[in-house]
């Protein structure tokens, strides 16, 4: 598609909407099989153009981009008809006789914009939710991730009705023309500062946003920590991707007691991941761009003493898994979020201390935490806020179709995965059905000598 002839694409889209053909179960069924299908048959091309963009491992190629959509689409069809169907409410006193339900509504014409770091799950996941609700769509891949972006644009009209799918492909002018048109919900993946961009757009037409956006997630070590376990979930969830990843750890605020230990653990953690060059590991990624390396090289200057790693290669787009001790309070990297393999580890007096520290900055997307201590796991999760959480963990809770995932303040508004990204992409109409045969007259005026009976009915 060419600028001009997506100028109307909400429209053209809006249009097969009012068709009624994607409300038909039997329509969605199809496509989200078809979507299936797509991934089944090109989970390797998927991998390998992941791995053309940022250097991935096909590993992670595989199950981040294909297992991930797939176990979320299986899901799906199993579920589609019960999310679907009209849900039943009680109906008050002062009603009956009548029913009454939420009849779930798709909205109509929807527009995805997408990422560079998981640039077909976070594209596709989101358009399978958005499909099985009974919307059209436009797909709006990230320009950074070019081999990803390409193959998306290819397979999409190879696999889904074109009349309903769109995939634009194109750069931030493509994303602004698009976001000027007037759309029934935008559902945006990204930064902060962008999400900000996409909302204003957004309250043009007082059109709905899902804003998945990212932040710096704590992860919270605990003095009766396993520290063995900990480190190797920790070290995967930074490391993953080369730490290009929204819910990765992004930094950690150890007890005091324990620091030093932790320390030790992540180094052997790393070297047991990674050997002693990571450089020469098939299994650790690159960074997406010269800018981006250019960041993250950045954030090590002043950013405290590398335990391990610290080097890196602007050529290769390459830098070390890193893990940083004594880093300054007011240093960079503890600024923003970081989005590289750094990660700096922070010595707290006490889990209150961590809990404090938490609750003075913007609400983070993840947040983790590593104890046996139920009283403690439970004091941390009922005193902070985080957009999704795990105990003893990292990430997993993303892999879970029935959890809701999205963040809270700072790091977005809205949720999807399993029904809930259904629900997201659905309006919740509440309908009353009555019959016109019974109708005590209570309500209407001449209201003299009600007054009495009201207040009993509404109770
Ligand atoms: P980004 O915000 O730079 O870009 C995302 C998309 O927005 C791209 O498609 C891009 O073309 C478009 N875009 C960029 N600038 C724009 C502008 N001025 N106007 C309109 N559209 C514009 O994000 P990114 O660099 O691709 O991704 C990294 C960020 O995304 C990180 O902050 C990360 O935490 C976050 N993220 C969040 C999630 C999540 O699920 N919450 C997942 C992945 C990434």
């Amino acid at each position: 598609m060419t600028l001009t002839s997506h100028d109307a694409l909400a429209s053209t889209l809006r249009a097969t909407f009012r068709t009624g053909k994607t409300r038909d179960l039997s329509w969605r069924r199809a496509q989200l099989r078809a979507l299936l299908d797509l991934f089944e048959t090109h989970a390797d091309a998927i991998a390998q153009a992941i791995h053309a963009d940022m250097g991935r491992p096909a590993l992670e190629g595989w199950a981040l981009e294909v297992g991930v959509v797939q176990v979320e689409i299986r899901h799906a069809l199993k579920q589609l008809d019960a999310w679907a169907r009209p849900r039943k409410v009680a109906s008050p006193l002062v009603n009956l006789p009548s029913r009454s339900y939420v009849q779930v509504q798709p909205k109509g014409a929807c527009l995805i914009i997408g990422p560079w770091n998981y640039p077909v799950q976070l594209l596709l996941l989101p358009a399978m939710a958005a499909i099985a609700a009974g919307n059209t769509v436009a797909l709006k891949p990230s320009e950074l991730a070019p081999a990803s972006s390409a193959l998306v644009a290819d397979l999409v009209p190879k696999y889904l009705d074109s009349d309903a799918v769109q995939v634009v492909t194109g750069g931030v002018e493509t994303s602004q023309a698009l976001l000027a048109q007037r759309w029934d919900h935008i559902f945006f993946t990204g930064g902060t500062a962008v999400g900000r961009i996409v909302m204003q757009a957004a309250a043009q037409h007082l059109t709905p946003v899902t804003l998945e956006l990212g932040g710096k997630s704590p992860t919270l070590v605990a003095a009766d920590a396993d520290l063995e376990v900990a480190a190797r979930r920790i070290c995967w969830g930074k490391f993953v991707n080369a730490g290009q990843t929204c819910l990765a750890p992004d930094y950690v605020l150890v007890d005091a007691a324990v620091h030093d230990a932790l320390l030790d653990a992540l180094v052997q953690c790393v070297a047991r991941f990674y050997g002693d060059d990571p450089a020469q590991s098939p299994d650790f990624g690159r960074i997406i761009n010269e800018r981006h390396h250019a960041r993250v090289v950045g954030l090590l200057d002043g950013g405290g003493t590398p335990v391990c790693g610290g080097q890196w290669s602007a050529e290769e787009r390459y830098i070390a898994p890193t893990v940083l001790r004594d880093v300054p309070e007011e240093a960079q990297v503890l600024q923003e979020e970081i989005f590289g393999p750094l990660l700096p580890v922070l010595p707290v007096a006490d889990m209150d201390a961590a809990i404090d520290y938490v609750n003075a900055r913007p609400h983070p997307l993840a947040l983790y935490l590593f104890t046996r201590d139920a009283a403690l796991r439970d004091r941390v999760l009922g005193s902070t806020q985080s957009g999704g959480a795990c105990v003893n963990d990292t990430v997993s809770h993303a892999g879970v179709p029935d959890l809701p995932f999205g963040g809270v303040g700072d790091s977005g508004m809205g949720a999807y995965h399993g029904q809930v990204g259904f629900d997201e992409f659905s309006h919740l109409r509440g309908v009353v059905v009555r019959t016109p045969r019974l109708d005590v007259p209570l309500r209407y005026p001449p209201y003299e000598g009600k007054l009495t009976w009201v207040k009993r009915v509404l109770r």
